[in-house]
């Protein structure tokens, strides 16, 4: 009888890890710990990721969540030609969701559908059918302000050029470096999902209120009078939605029995996200600056691309090649013993939960933020695309848990930088072993107690998560 009585949600994530992470992970936690029933529907084009396959093992998930694939579209993404990532995101979302009415028609329609950013399309469908449509916002509040404010930004600065400092209402104010690449040029497919997402019936942002209290969300979209001019819905701070108790598989006890050999809060780890790539100069730079540190570091290589910053976003933990070859000419040998390599994906949260783990070298996407604030790790903030220069200047200057290196141009125009090897070795010694550095491990455990507490029963994102399935019963 309990059975009949679960309140039956679907969940929607758009393609990419970074959006199947926190969306997968939140499934979970409603379905242990809220009653839920879940129907988890994946997206696939052309590319194969192993570490989606990894994660949606049958064998790992609770009982009461399903994972239901949408039939296959015929798009092949690929970051090597001009159209940028985000549309072609959109486009394989655009192409998935042709089928997403029959499907939620042969699951008797849920009570609810938990969207995404790029799968707005399901809104309108939801709408026929009469399924109220969430979305789960994979960024934080900032994040969150900036896609409400981006019409009125491209309507005030598309033909007369960005000023350097933008005023985000219900924001600090953002400067010119600090937005995503080519904001300017994010096309009308694009902005189309970002005006939709004030059409749900509610937004679960990852985030908790504690961390975002000092910036973003107290003077920010809750209070801020242009928001209330528009049909905004409510927010939910549900955070931090991460992985949990991550398995180690047994190829990868290497790792960890490295760490077990190292002190506490002595390992640098140096990882970009499942989408994260460098160009060879700038890998070899990193390289020799990690050395010249002499601090102990685990360092997830992938081939350098000097094409895109996102290089394995559709293709995330494809081991086709040996990444470890584009390493400068001796650099494995000279720093085994302080450093391991490991090629590609690595247990990312296994790692950082480890006590000798004492800093990350990250893009700052948000589910590494977020993983990396939960055990208390100070970053290195090595931000590549998407919002992550906006997470950036978050993690330096409001959340200060982050230092940034300083890169200098290469070319005239500013167009492409490089991080040398001297200022690699100095954030890394900064983060590692300087006073500085370790007022931000203080400030990081601080935020990593209010994170635990906020996420377990009695605390804010556990609660609200209780009264919002009360009303899905
Ligand atoms: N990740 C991992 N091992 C890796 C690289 C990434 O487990 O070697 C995980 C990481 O823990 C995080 C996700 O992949 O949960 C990446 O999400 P994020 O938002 O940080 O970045 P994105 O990949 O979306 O840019």
């Amino acid at each position: 009888a309990e059975q009949v009585a679960k309140p039956h949600i679907a969940l929607l994530p758009s393609p990419g890890i970074g959006h199947l992470v926190p969306l997968l992970e939140f499934a979970k936690h409603l379905v242990v710990h809220h009653n839920v029933h879940v129907s988890f529907l994946i997206m696939s084009s052309g590319e194969v990721s192993a570490i989606q396959d990894q994660l949606l093992d049958s064998s790992t998930l609770p009982p009461d969540l399903h994972v239901i694939h949408l039939p296959q579209v015929n798009i092949s993404p690929s970051l090597n030609d001009d159209t940028s990532l985000i549309t072609q995101l959109s486009r394989v979302c655009q192409e998935s969701l042709k089928h997403l009415r029959e499907i939620l028609v042969e699951l008797n329609l849920p009570k609810a559908l938990i969207v995404d950013m790029f799968s707005t399309d399901a809104i309108l469908i939801c709408k026929e059918l009469g399924v109220p449509v969430y979305s789960f916002f994979t960024s934080n509040t900032k994040g969150l302000a900036w896609v409400f404010y981006l019409a009125r930004f491209m309507k005030e600065f598309r033909f007369a050029g960005l000023p350097n400092l933008i005023h985000v209402p219900g924001c600090e104010s953002v400067g010119i470096d600090e937005l995503p690449e080519n904001i300017l040029d994010v096309g009308d497919d694009v902005m189309r999902h970002f005006k939709r997402l004030s059409m749900v019936s509610g937004i679960f942002v990852n985030t908790w209120e504690d961390l975002e209290s000092k910036s973003s969300w107290q003077n920010g979209i809750k209070n801020d009078p242009f928001y209330k001019t528009l049909p905004a819905p409510p927010i939910y701070p549900v955070g931090p939605v991460i992985k949990r108790d991550e398995a180690v598989a047994k190829s990868d006890d290497y790792i960890v029995s490295w760490l077990d050999n190292q002190s506490p809060n002595s390992v640098l780890l140096v990882s970009l996200g499942s989408g994260g790539t460098l160009t060879s100069e700038q890998m070899s730079e990193l390289a020799l600056g990690l050395e010249m540190s002499k601090q102990k570091f685990m360092w997830v290589v992938r081939k350098p691309n000097d094409f895109t910053s996102s290089g394995t976003f559709f293709n995330a933990g494809r081991g086709d090649d040996d990444p470890l070859s584009y390493l400068p000419e001796g650099f494995v040998e000279r720093t085994a013993g302080a450093g391991l390599v490991v090629p590609t994906w690595a247990p990312q949260v296994a790692i950082l939960r480890h006590e000798a783990t004492g800093g990350f070298l990250s893009h700052c996407g948000w589910n590494s933020t977020l993983e990396s604030l939960v055990h208390g790790v100070p970053m290195i903030a090595w931000p590549l695309y998407a919002e992550q220069k906006m997470n950036a200047a978050s993690l330096i200057k409001e959340i200060e848990i982050a230092v940034k290196p300083l890169a200098v141009a290469t070319e005239a125009g500013g167009k492409s930088s490089v991080v040398k090897r001297e200022e690699v070795e100095r954030v890394v010694r900064l983060l590692m072993e300087s006073e500085e550095g370790k007022l931000m491990r203080v400030k990081a455990n601080e935020l990593k107690e209010t994170a635990a507490k906020a996420f377990k029963p009695g605390g804010s994102s556990y609660e609200l998560v209780s009264s919002i399935v009360k009303s899905w019963n």
